[in-house]
């Protein structure tokens, strides 16, 4: 179900700029996913063809950049890709972590015709 309400908001959001840019065809949608959504690529190019049938977003492609975790470390400052499930600083163990990349989740682009 979270991967509808995210598929609809981009879809709104496509057919938007589709219409002012007045294209007759929306070819591809670049997407821009964090890892730590969970949302699947696969999930809303479903979505995607359900709910495009009929206007000019029908049959554009989906492309997705998944963007892995990065936390840093509150203690030692360190930088690191966080591996699942395993919130600890691989240099001083510590486990104030914070996020800075992976929970993004944004259209980077469209291409129209
Ligand atoms: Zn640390």
């Amino acid at each position: 179900m979270h991967e509808m309400a995210i598929t609809q908001s981009m879809f709104d959001l496509v057919l938007e700029h589709a219409k002012r840019a007045e294209a007759t065809r929306v070819e591809r949608i670049n997407l821009v996913i964090g890892e730590m959504t969970g949302v699947v690529g696969d999930c809303i190019q479903f979505y995607l063809d359900f709910l495009s049938k009929g206007t000019v977003v029908e049959g554009a492609q989906l492309t997705v950049t998944m963007v892995p975790t990065r936390t840093r470390c509150r203690d030692c400052n360190r930088t690191f890709e966080l591996k699942p499930f395993d919130w600890t600083c691989p240099d001083c163990d510590g486990k104030s972590l914070d996020v800075i990349a992976g929970s993004e989740l944004f259209v980077e682009s469209i291409e129209v015709e």
